[in-house]
C-alpha cells in the first residue's frame, strides 16, 4: 500500500477532504521587494520601534523556513518532515483531530504521564484507554502493555520518553515492536525531555515506521517555555495532512527573530553547557537524596526528581516554608512531589530542605558564563577557575587565539571562548569585546573572593622581560609601560594590547601594572600574557582558609 493510501484510510475523512485555509502569505510567502497589498496589513511599523518589532505589521511566514531549516538540522531530519506550532501542546491537540473521529476513536495512554494528551482528547470526545504503570515495576513499560491495551478504535498510542512525572525512559525497541504490531495505528512518542537522557531520538525509526509520530519543543531544554515552540516530526504526507488543519501563523513575528537567535551556533552552544549542566545537578541532588532513609527516589533521565514520602504534603508545606515551590503529583502517584532541577544554589535549598546542608563553597567550583551580543561582537565565554582544561580559543584573529591560550593555560584554569566579530574591519571591536566578556567572566567566577590569594606578580624572561604585577582590588586600572620596536606583529597591531588590558582591568575589576622591554615584538607580547598569566593563576588562587583578604571587609 502506498504511504498516501495507508495515510487516506487511518485519518479522518473529513479532514482528508476539506480545503485548507488560504491566506495571502501561504500564497506567496515572499512577498519582499513587492509593494504588500494583499493583505489589508497596516503599512506602518507600530510602536515602539524597536528591532524586534520592524516587521511586526506583517503577516509571518505560517512556517518559517529559517526556523524550519534550524530545526531540521538539530533534530536530524529533513525539512519537509517538520511543522512547528504553539508549543508541543499544539501538535498534540492537531494529531488528536486529524486521526480520531469524535465520539468514535480512542486514544492510549500510560498514566502517570503528561496530562495533556487527555485534556486535547476530552475536549475532541475522543475516548481515552489507560494502561497504568506500575509503581512497583520502576512504571517500567512493555511492548505487549500497549499492544494488549488497544482496539480497533485506537488512533494514537501516546508514548513519553524521559516520561513526564516519573522521569524513566521507554526503550526504543518497544517503541519499535509497538508501531510494528500496530501498524495502523500511530505512535506519538513524546520527547520533550529528551535532551537531558542518554537514548536516542525515534527519529531514527521514521523511514522504517510512517506510523512513528515524534513531538518535540523547545520548552525543556532550550529554556524557551515562554516563547512557545513545538515540532512534529513525521512523514512528510503526515507533515501535509496537519498543516491543513493549523490555524494560521502559529508563530508570531517576534518569536520567529528570537528562535532564530537561540538557534544560531551562539545559541546553541549556550543551551549546550546549560543541559549538561542541569545533567550534572540532576545527578548530584540525586546521589544526595537515595542516602536518605525516610524517601524513596525514582532515577530521571530529565530534568526533574520524582520523590516519595510518607506524607507528602507536609513536606510539599515544609518546601513552601523554605521559599520553594515543588509539583504535587500525589494525585496520579501517592505521596509524591515532583522537584524541577534548577541551579546550584536552588538545588542547595531544595537538599536544605531535606536536611542536607552542602555549604555552597565546598561544593561549587568557581565557575561562569558570559554572553554578550552586539552589532560587532558576538560571545560567549565561560571558566571555571577549578579546572585547568578544556582550553578552546576561537576569536578569528590567530595570534590573539594564541596569547589567549597562554593566558589560561599558564594562569592554570579552563577557559572556552568563541567570538564572532566584524575582523573584516578591524581587530578592534573583537580585542575590546573579549578583553570586556574575559573580565566579566573571570570576575564573577571569582565570587565573593573569600580564601583567594588576591595579589599576584611573575617576571618571566625570554630574550625579552616582561613584570606583571596583579591585585584583584575590585578596581579597575592599568598601568602598562611598553617599548615594542615594531607596530604589528604579523597584521596584529601592538597597540591592541594595551587596549585589552585596559579593558580587561576595568571589567575584572583589577589592579594591574605590566612593564616590558626587548627586541622581538611577538617575545614581548607573549612574554606579557605570560606573565600576566602567572600573576592571575597565584592571586585567583585559594588558600585553605576561607578569609576575605582584606582589611576593609570587602573587595
Ligand atoms: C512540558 C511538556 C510538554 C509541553 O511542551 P510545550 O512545548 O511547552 O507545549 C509536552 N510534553 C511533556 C511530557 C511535557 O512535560
Amino acid at each position: 500500500m502506498s504511504i498516501n493510501n495507508w495515510l487516506y484510510s487511518i485519518a479522518r475523512k473529513e479532514i482528508w477532504d476539506m480545503a485548507a485555509y488560504s491566506s495571502a502569505r501561504s500564497e506567496l510567502a515572499d512577498a519582499i521587494g513587492l509593494v504588500q497589498l494583499d493583505a489589508n496589513e497596516n503599512p506602518y511599523t507600530p510602536y515602539p520601534a524597536t528591532p524586534e518589532l520592524a516587521n511586526a505589521n506583517r503577516y509571518p511566514d505560517p512556517q518559517p523556513k529559517s526556523v524550519l531549516n534550524r530545526l531540521a538540522m538539530i533534530y536530524g531530519v529533513n525539512v519537509n518532515q517538520i511543522l512547528v506550532g504553539r508549543g508541543m501542546d499544539e501538535i498534540i491537540d492537531l494529531i488528536i483531530r486529524v486521526f480520531c473521529k469524535p465520539y468514535n476513536d480512542s486514544i492510549l495512554i500510560t498514566p502517570p504521564t503528561f496530562g495533556y494528551y487527555k485534556v486535547a482528547a476530552d475536549i475532541s470526545a475522543i475516548k481515552v484507554y489507560e494502561y497504568h504503570l506500575d509503581e512497583d515495576k520502576r512504571f517500567a513499560i512493555t511492548s505487549e502493555d500497549i499492544i494488549n491495551n488497544v482496539d480497533i478504535t485506537t488512533k494514537i498510542v501516546f508514548l513519553c520518553t524521559p516520561n513526564n512525572p516519573t522521569g524513566n525512559i521507554v526503550d526504543l525497541q518497544v517503541i519499535e515492536d509497538v508501531a510494528r504490531n500496530l501498524p495502523n495505528t500511530l505512535i506519538a512518542v513524546d520527547e520533550a525531555y529528551i535532551e537531558f537522557a542518554n537514548i536516542n531520538s525515534a527519529t531514527c525509526l521514521l523511514d522504517k515506521y510512517p506510523n512513528i509520530l515524534v513531538m518535540k519543543t523547545l520548552s525543556k531544554a532550550y529554556a524557551f517555555a515562554g516563547v512557545r515552540v513545538g515540532t512534529l516530526i513525521a512523514h512528510a504526507e503526515i507533515i501535509q495532512l496537519v498543516k491543513k488543519i493549523l490555524p494560521p501563523y502559529p508563530l508570531a513575528e517576534p518569536c520567529i527573530r528570537v528562535i532564530n537567535q537561540m538557534l544560531s551556533p551562539f545559541g546553541l552552544d549556550l543551551t549546550n553547557s546549560r543541559i549538561k549542566e542541569l545533567k550534572l545537578e540532576r545527578d548530584r541532588v540525586y546521589k544526595h537524596l537515595i542516602k536518605l532513609p525516610f524517601i524513596k527516589v525514582y532515577p530521571s533521565e530529565s530534568n526533574f526528581i520524582l520523590v516519595k514520602f510518607d506524607d507528602a504534603s507536609k513536606w510539599y508545606k515544609k518546601f513552601l516554608n523554605n521559599g520553594i515551590v515543588v509539583r504535587n503529583r500525589s494525585k496520579d502517584i501517592p505521596n509524591t512531589l515532583r522537584i524541577s532541577i534548577g541551579t546550584p544554589e536552588q538545588n542547595n535549598l531544595v537538599l536544605k530542605t531535606f536536611g542536607i546542608d552542602i555549604a555552597t563553597k565546598n561544593i561549587q567550583e568557581r565557575r561562569s558564563l558570559v554572553v554578550r551580543k552586539t552589532n560587532e561582537t558576538e560571545i560567549i565565554a565561560q571558566v571555571n577557575l577549578d579546572k585547568f582544561s578544556p582550553i578552546k580559543i576561537h576569536t578569528k584573529i590567530g595570534f590573539f587565539d594564541h596569547m589567549l591560550e597562554q593566558l589560561a593555560k599558564h594562569g592554570g584554569f579552563s577557559l572556552e571562548l568563541k567570538c564572532d566579530g566584524d575582523t573584516h574591519i578591524d581587530y578592534h571591536h573583537t580585542v575590546e569585546d573579549v578583553a570586556i566578556v574575559l573580565g566579566e567572566a573571570l570576575c564573577n567566577a571569582l565570587g565573593d573572593k573569600k580564601g583567594i590569594n588576591r595579589y599576584g606578580y611573575s617576571i618571566p624572561m625570554d630574550e625579552s622581560k616582561a613584570e606583571v604585577l596583579i591585585d584583584l582590588s575590585g578596581r579597575g586600572i592599568l598601568v602598562y609601560k611598553v617599548h615594542y620596536t615594531t607596530p604589528m606583529v604579523g597584521d596584529f597591531p601592538v597597540e591592541m594590547v594595551e587596549h585589552f588590558f585596559l579593558s580587561l582591568a576595568t571589567h575584572l575589576k583589577a589592579a594591574i601594572h605590566i612593564e616590558a622591554s626587548g627586541y622581538n615584538t611577538h617575545h614581548i607580547i607573549e612574554g606579557i600574557f605570560k606573565a600576566f598569566a602567572k600573576a592571575l593563576g597565584l592571586a585567583i588562587q585559594k588558600s585553605n582558609n576561607d578569609i576575605l583578604p582584606s582589611t576593609k571587609g570587602m573587595l
